[in-house]
Parts: structure tokens; C-alpha cells; sequence
């Protein structure tokens, strides 16, 4: 029977981690590798974008293997924002992860296989088909409905009829009825332009064209079932998946045809745990998928911030992952200068909290701290992307924030102020607004000072 088993969009992971960073469009640089001031969602900060250029050449002309950079500066500095934009340089659909370091300990899973799923969630594999499909536009989409056969409540629908206007000539498809839920979720209606892949069944909307809407001809009564139909049309299909989905599609066949569910299901047919066992079979299977040409790997960017709360353990760990021949680029971050490296005897102190032997496989890029029209840009910029109108001298206030505290608090702070102009039924974010947050809300700063005041009596 067709099934059709829904893919997750690995785009839409992690995007609460991403949302911040919306306006990055890449590095900004022009055909020389020199930053432009404000270019590609950036403002200012142009020495580490020209350093992250270079690197991404070098990651394209295949010479970092074995490296990985850090990005060393003081908060908010854009080290994500960079790290974001290399991925974004390197191609599209190219996987970016973003983790920090303390996120590796969890009571349930041991901290260097957290690290490693992490790995394989910045490794994204491109996998091509060729399918043979029916294309064609709608003319007629029938759910015909039959009664329940067990006697139970209601109607069930015993197949749907698909008038298909094709390059061949008009056609009624009859498909299985489980082709109905498909044909729900793409929102498949008369006029669209679908196709439907001839072995699966799986229905694909692909455009809507009013151009033939009334000009045919809907007594047309053949019935094809499916997959011995003419084929009218071969595509290639191209779907982006990372290792780490593979994984899991792996450790949890679901059944289905698509391409996913296939790969998931090359394993063993049972669930199980993510183990080192079954990466090592996904990576043999993926490996004789790019060997035959179906698949294509495309290393992408692990972006680890807070790099000083990774422990000697870990740190081993990701030297060895990074000699790997199925590595991501390991983009680090940190904003600590020296500082004791976790787990190590007698507690060494190291640059940003790395042991030597890591110090030494880095491209180290430098982020510097921003002066306040370069904030008041930003803040501008992401007021615009949120729909937010600001006054001037309330972008002064945020700005001052930005410089004195940080920019990130600036900018976490525009959310309210927006909800609190529009709750005094003002179009644009004023001075009041920011101050009300002042008073609603503390930085980090006046947090520590009032706590330290404090002392004792919570
Ligand atoms: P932390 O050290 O706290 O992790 P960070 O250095 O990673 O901070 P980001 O999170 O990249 O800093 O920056 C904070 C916010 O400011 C983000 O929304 C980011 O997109 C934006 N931002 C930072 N620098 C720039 C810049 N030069 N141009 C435009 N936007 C920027």
C-alpha cells in the first residue's frame, strides 16, 4: 500500500536560536574579500568579517581539515552573527548548528555522545533522485466517499480521483486512499499544477496555473491505478537531511517511501538507541551512496560558543572528531581571556580556557566592541525587521545601553518597549518606553550590584 511519511524541514530546526540573527544575509564582501561598512545585514565589526572570508576560502579550497577557528571578543560582539555567515558563504542549504558549551552535560546522555549528535547535526548530506512522475494540472480532485465497510461511525474515503490535464492529454488518476492526506497537506485544488510520483504515490503541489482552469474536458473516465500508469515525465528530486536525521530515522524506522524513511529503514527494521554502532553503519551506507552518486556530503558549520565550558574530556573528544574525514567546521567562540581549563590537573590555566594542543590547530579571528553609532544602527536595523517604529532619542537611550551594558540586552529590550508603546496606543517607541523597561527590567550589571546589596537576606 502507499504510504506517505512527512519529512521534517531541516531548515526549521534550532530556529529559536537563529531568530536573532534574521538580518545576516552572509559576510558582506565585495569581489576582493574587503567588508563593505554595512553590507549583507552587517554593520561595522569589518576586520573579522575579512577574516571570516578568508577562512571560508580556505574552507572551499579545501584546507582547514583538521583546524577549526575561534572568535574571540566581548559579548554580543557578533560571533554568532559571523559564525552564521560563514555557514551562509559556503552555500545554500549548508547546515549551521549553533550549541553552547554548558549545553553538553545533561544527567541523561554522556556528554561526548551530546557532542558528537551535535557533529552530525552540522553535516548535511543532499540526496538525488530521479523519479518517474505523472505531471500535470488539476481538473478534477474527487475524495470518493464509501461506507465504513466494519460498520463503524461516518464515511471513509475509498479512493480519490485526480482528473490530471497532462502533456499526453487529459487523465483520470484513481490513487489509494491514503494519497488523501498528502493532497490535504500540500492543499492540491483544482487549477494546481501537481505531481505525482509514479512508485509512491506521493502527491506534490508545484505551482497553480488559471491559464487552462475551464478548457477541458471532465467526462474523461480512465482509470489508472497506480504504479502501472504511463510514466509521463522523469524528475530529479533533491532533499537535504543531516547525518543526525539520518540517525534518528535509523534508531526509529517509521515505514514510508520517501527517501528518508528508505534510508531509515536499511538498518534494522527495530528501534533502538543512538549508538556509535549505528553511526558507523549510517556512515557506511551514506559513504556507498556518494560512491554511487545518489548522495553528496556538505559539511556544514558547529558553531560552539562559551568554547571554556567544554573539559579536558571533551576537548580530547573534539580533536579526534575534527581528524575525522566526515567533519563540519568547528566555528568556536569565547569571551574569556585566560581561564582555567576544565578537568585538567592542577587546574592549568590556558588562552579562553583551550588546552596547547587545541590552541594550536586555531584560526583565531578577533571581535571588537562597538561604538554607538554602529549599535544605533544595528538596533535600528532589527527595530525595522520586527515592524517596530523607534524615535531618535529613544534609539539614543537603547544605544546607550548597548554601549554601557550590552548589545544583546539593548536589543532583547525592543520586544517590550514595542509592547508597551502599542499597549499607550503610540505608533512609535518612545523615551518613556524604554525608560518604563529600565525600571520593569535589570541588566545584567544592576542585577549582580543589587544582589550584592542584598546579601543575606534572600
Ligand atoms: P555572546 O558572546 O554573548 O554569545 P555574540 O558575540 O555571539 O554574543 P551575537 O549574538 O552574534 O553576539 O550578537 C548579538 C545580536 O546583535 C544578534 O542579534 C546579532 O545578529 C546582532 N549583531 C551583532 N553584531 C552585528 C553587526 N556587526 N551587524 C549587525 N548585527 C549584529
Amino acid at each position: 500500500m502507499v504510504q506517505i511519511s512527512e519529512v521534517k524541514d531541516p531548515k526549521a530546526k534550532d530556529s529559536s536560536r537563529t531568530a536573532a540573527h534574521t538580518h545576516i544575509r552572509g559576510l558582506g564582501l565585495d569581489e576582493h574579500g574587503i567588508a563593505k561598512k554595512v553590507e549583507g545585514g552587517f554593520i561595522g565589526q569589518t576586520s573579522a568579517r575579512e577574516g571570516c572570508g578568508v577562512v571560508v576560502d580556505l574552507i572551499k579550497s579545501k584546507r582547514m581539515s583538521g583546524k577549526a577557528i575561534l572568535l574571540a571578543g566581548p559579548p554580543g560582539t557578533g560571533k554568532t552573527a559571523l559564525a552564521l555567515a560563514i555557514a551562509q558563504e559556503l552555500g545554500p542549504k549548508v547546515p549551521f548548528c549553533p550549541i553552547v558549551g554548558s549545553e553538553l552535560y545533561s544527567a541523561e546522555v554522556k556528554k561526548t555522545s551530546a557532542l558528537m549528535e551535535n557533529f552530525r547535526k552540522a553535516i548535511g548530506l543532499r540526496i538525488k533522485e530521479t523519479k518517474e512522475v505523472y505531471e500535470g494540472e488539476v481538473i478534477e480532485l474527487t475524495p470518493e466517499e464509501a461506507e465504513n465497510p466494519l460498520g463503524g461511525y461516518g464515511k471513509t474515503i475509498s479512493h480519490v480521483i485526480v482528473g490530471l490535464k497532462t502533456a499526453k492529454g487529459t487523465k483520470n488518476l484513481r490513487l489509494d486512499p491514503s494519497i488523501y492526506e498528502s493532497i490535504q497537506k500540500e492543499r492540491v485544488t483544482v487549477g494546481d499544477v501537481i505531481y505525482i510520483e509514479a512508485n509512491t504515490g506521493a502527491v506534490k503541489r508545484v505551482g497553480r496555473s488559471d491559464a487552462y482552469a475551464t478548457e477541458f474536458d471532465l467526462e474523461a473516465e480512465e482509470y489508472v491505478p497506480l504504479p502501472k500508469g504511463e510514466v509521463h515525465k522523469k524528475k530529479e528530486i533533491v532533499q537535504d537531511v543531516t547525518l543526525h536525521d539520518l540517525d534518528v530515522a535509523n534508531a526509529r524506522p517509521q515505514g514510508g517511501q520517501d527517501v528518508l524513511s528508505m534510508m531509515g529503514q536499511l538498518l534494522k527494521p527495530k528501534k533502538t538507541e543512538i549508538t556509535d554502532k549505528l553511526r558507523l553503519e549510517v556512515n557506511r551506507v551514506v559513504s556507498k551512496y556518494i560512491d554511487q552518486g545518489v548522495a553528496e556530503l556538505i559539511p556544514g558549520v558547529l558553531f560552539i560558543d562559551e568554547v571554556n565550558m567544554l573539559d579536558i574530556e571533551l576537548f580530547t573528544y573534539l580533536n579526534k572528531a575534527l581528524e575525522s574525514s566526515i567533519a563540519p567546521i568547528v566555528v568556536l567562540a569565547s569571551n574569556r581571556g585566560l581561564t582555567t581549563v576544565k578537568g585538567s590537573d592542577d587546574d592549568v590555566k590556558a588562552p579562553h580556557g583551550c588546552p596547547p594542543d587545541l590552541i594550536d590547530r586555531l584560526l583565531i579571528v578577533k571581535t571588537l566592541s562597538y561604538n554607538k553609532e554602529e549599535v544605533q544602527a544595528i538596533i535600528s536595523k532589527r527595530a525595522t525587521l520586527e515592524s517596530l517604529s523607534i524615535s531618535a532619542e529613544a534609539l539614543d537611550k537603547l544605544a546607550e545601553h548597548a554601549v554601557k551594558n550590552s548589545l544583546r540586552y539593548a536589543l532583547q529590550l525592543l520586544t517590550p518597549c514595542g509592547i508597551l508603546s502599542q499597549n499607550a496606543s503610540r505608533t512609535e517607541i518612545g523615551v518613556q518606553d524604554v525608560e518604563e523597561c529600565e525600571f520593569l527590567f535589570l541588566d545584567a550589571r544592576s542585577s549582580i550590584a543589587v544582589l550584592e546589596q542584598s546579601k543575606g537576606y534572600l
